[in-house]
């Protein structure tokens, strides 16, 4: 079922491997796309204005938002950053779940789209 117009505010472990590669070339192809908005992870981290702003316009949006979190491993970076930032709301999605094995599997443009596909509909 795909997300009928919800705005989705993306979050990417953007990290070194494969793996957070495809985390991060997802996020900015559904930015690129109009379909999410991406924010910058390492921001949550040191910037708790940042977080509070994020927090207070991601509920604005109410039903019409979904925070979507994009992990490359199960280290979870990207969800923990988040959680520790107050947000506890989200879909949590791992690019290890695509069949995409860490220090492994090439990025494709083929997987990423995949990815981006899930993370639509
Ligand atoms: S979740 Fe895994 S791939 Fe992503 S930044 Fe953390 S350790 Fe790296």
């Amino acid at each position: 079922m795909e997300d009928q117009g919800k705005k989705l505010v993306v979050l990417a472990c953007s990290g070194a491997s494969n793996t957070g590669a495809y985390s991060d070339l997802a996020a900015r192809r559904l930015m690129a796309g109009g379909k999410g908005k991406m924010l910058c992870l390492a921001r949550f981290a040191v910037d708790p204005k940042f977080a509070e702003t994020s927090k207070r316009e991601l509920e604005t949006l109410g039903d019409d938002g979904e925070l979507v979190i994009l992990d490359g491993c199960p280290v979870n970076c990207a969800e923990e950053i988040m959680k520790k930032s107050g947000f506890m709301k989200y879909r949590h999605i791992n690019t290890t779940d695509f069949g995409i094995i860490k220090g492994k599997t090439p990025v494709t443009e083929d997987k990423i789209g995949e990815i981006v596909k899930a993370v639509i509909h």
